[in-house]
């Protein structure tokens, strides 16, 4: 008998026989009977690790397979127990870091992985996937009670470290309910599709968004590990009549940056035959965890043939998915993410009077508060986030808990401040501006988004990448900066080269006052830049 939990109960309910997920490389298959199965199995072992009267956490490192999945799920089913994903690519003081600050008693981990956790196990219990003997297989039923695992058990997740040390977010089962909820009715995930995984299981997107979100409705995931251009662009365009056809696709900007790259080094006739296969499965292409600069979006629509056209959504590690594009492709705008998803509370707050500018509830109102903007016009502040989709803390942080929400006080919600900034336009749209601390240039009395500013940027030819940043000024408080990396094979741009251009699209006030070309813009798992290490590694001088 396994607990009543939701994820548990909706696994329970799809036909048995439907298969839940496939490895790609090997065409390995398992289906919705084995899962639940290999679950209760999984639990009984996992159950009797530690002594933690009050709770324990259980760090797991897999590749990206059914077996990590089964470790997961039946860690998260045990009253009191966190499951702690790691990274497998992550350095041994990464992991270390992790292990101690999240306080795991055991670390689950397959075959690839042993010897790399195997120095790091430091006295806690240490289990190798392969190597377990389990209890017989049995049939599995639904306890009819609610369990307590809802509230009391779930992930710790830690946050990219794009801003400084990762926190770790505790997002409980229940939450992580909401959280899949909200998207299946967004995003009209349904049994019928099938996603493609090519994303980390240590973080929100590729727990949630891909993983998650098709076993609470009974699709079906296929793994393709490790991520690699070529394999994917195949699996899109279904190329090999045997792999699985894939209806769905979610990854980060830079995913979609390297397979534009593989497509545009192909013959033409392998271009046409892909460009004319991936409208006929993929129904939806979503993009998130960092900005979409336009070059990006073009070059997947280039890909695509126009369909699907990427949907932007804009998620953290403490809130799950918050604010979405529709999924109707003509409603959606470049550059805007949309508006909040079903059930999430956002409100616009401006960062100098503390006063709430504008207040929507997904799916079911929106309010003014300030003048509402008329034609281009937005309204700027920062983005907070309440409802049942919100995490709760951080792991044993209770400061940084406390100083990250605040108390509506009329009515005791509480609010999470994102640290982002956005504004909002006359349609009740969302746009990025990036975040408070790194994105947001003050520079002669002006706010100016780096985000804004790196878009027009890559938009020159013969520009890779960028990072726009804010520099120490005495004349200007801070003088816009920008780093960039050429594309293979092109020559340097010089400054007066980039302001000649940048004119052309800029206000005079957002061109950069100082360009260094480099070879390369350090980035995290997530494809994100931490601009307070790049501006000291970039102009050691002026920090
Ligand atoms: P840390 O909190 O440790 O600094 P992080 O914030 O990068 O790391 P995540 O939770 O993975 O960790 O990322 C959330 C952040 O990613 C958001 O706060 C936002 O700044 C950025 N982000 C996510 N989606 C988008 C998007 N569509 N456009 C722009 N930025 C985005
Ligand atoms: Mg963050």
């Amino acid at each position: 008998t396994l607990p009543n939990l939701p994820l548990l109960s909706a696994l329970s309910s799809h036909p048995p026989s439907k298969v839940a997920v496939i490895h790609n490389s090997s065409r390995k298959v398992f289906d919705y009977g084995s899962l639940l199965r290999d679950i209760s199995r999984w639990r009984s072992v996992l159950r009797k690790l530690g002594s933690d009267a009050t709770g324990k956490r259980i760090a797991i490192m897999g590749e990206n397979s059914y077996q990590f999945l089964v470790c997961l799920l039946a860690a998260t089913s045990i009253p009191g127990t966190i499951a702690v994903p790691l990274c497998p690519s992550h350095t041994a003081p990464e992991i270390t870091y992790q292990l101690n600050d999240s306080d795991c008693c055991a670390i689950v981990t397959t075959n690839r992985f042993k010897e790399k956790l195997a120095a790091l196990v430091d006295g806690r219990d240490f289990i190798v996937y392969e190597d377990v003997e389990l209890p017989p297989s049995e049939a599995v039923t639904i306890a009819k009670d609610p369990s307590d695992a809802e509230e009391t058990s779930g992930i710790i997740l830690y946050t990219s470290g794009t801003s400084g040390n990762p926190k770790g977010v505790v997002i409980t089962n229940s939450t992580l309910h909401a959280q899949a909820s909200s998207l299946i009715k967004a995003w009209e995930i349904a049994p019928r599709d099938t996603i493609l995984h090519t994303l980390p299981l240590h973080h929100i997107h590729g727990i949630l968004n891909a993983l998650l979100v098709p076993l609470f409705v009974g699709a079906t995931v296929v793994f393709q590990f490790p991520f690699a251009a070529g394999p994917v662009l195949s699996l899109l365009a279904h190329e090999d009549a045997n792999a699985p056809e894939i209806t769905v696709y979610t990854a980060v900007p830079t995913v979609y940056a390297r397979l534009s790259t593989l497509y545009r080094s192909l013959p033409s006739d392998r271009q046409v035959s892909i460009t004319d296969a991936i409208p006929k499965s993929l129904h939806l292409a979503m993009c998130g965890s960092a900005a979409l600069p336009d070059p990006l979006r073009d070059g997947w629509a280039q890909l695509s043939g126009g369909h699907p056209q990427l949907l932007e959504r804009y998620g953290m590690t403490e809130v799950g998915m918050a604010l979405s594009q529709p999924l109707k492709e003509n409603e959606r705008m470049s550059g805007s993410v949309g508006k909040p998803l079903p059930g999430v509370y956002a409100r616009l707050v401006d960062k100098d009077s503390l006063e709430v500018l504008y207040q929507a509830v997904g799916w079911q109102s929106e309010e003014w508060i300030a003048k509402k903007p008329e034609g281009d016009e937005q309204l700027l502040g920062e983005i907070e986030l309440s409802g049942p989709t919100i995490f709760k803390d951080y792991w044993r942080k209770p400061e940084a808990t406390a100083n990250s929400f605040v108390t509506e006080a009329s009515s005791g919600r509480k609010w999470f401040r994102t640290g982002d900034i956005a504004g909002v336009d006359s349609a009740g749209r969302w746009w990025i501006k990036g975040r408070e601390s790194m994105d947001i240039i003050k520079s002669g009395g002006e706010k100016l988004s780096a985000l804004e500013i790196e878009r027009e940027i890559l938009s020159v030819d013969g520009i890779a990448e960028c990072a726009v940043v804010g520099l120490p000024s005495a004349e200007w408080g801070q003088a816009v900066a920008t780093v960039v990396v050429m594309q293979s094979n092109v020559e340097p741009i010089t400054y007066e080269f980039l302001k000649a251009e940048l004119k052309k699209r800029l206000a005079g006030y957002k061109i950069p006052k100082e360009l260094k070309v480099v070879e390369q813009i350090p980035r995290n798992q997530m494809g994100k830049v931490n601009k307070k290490t790049l501006v000291k590694q970039v102009w050691p001088e002026k920090f």
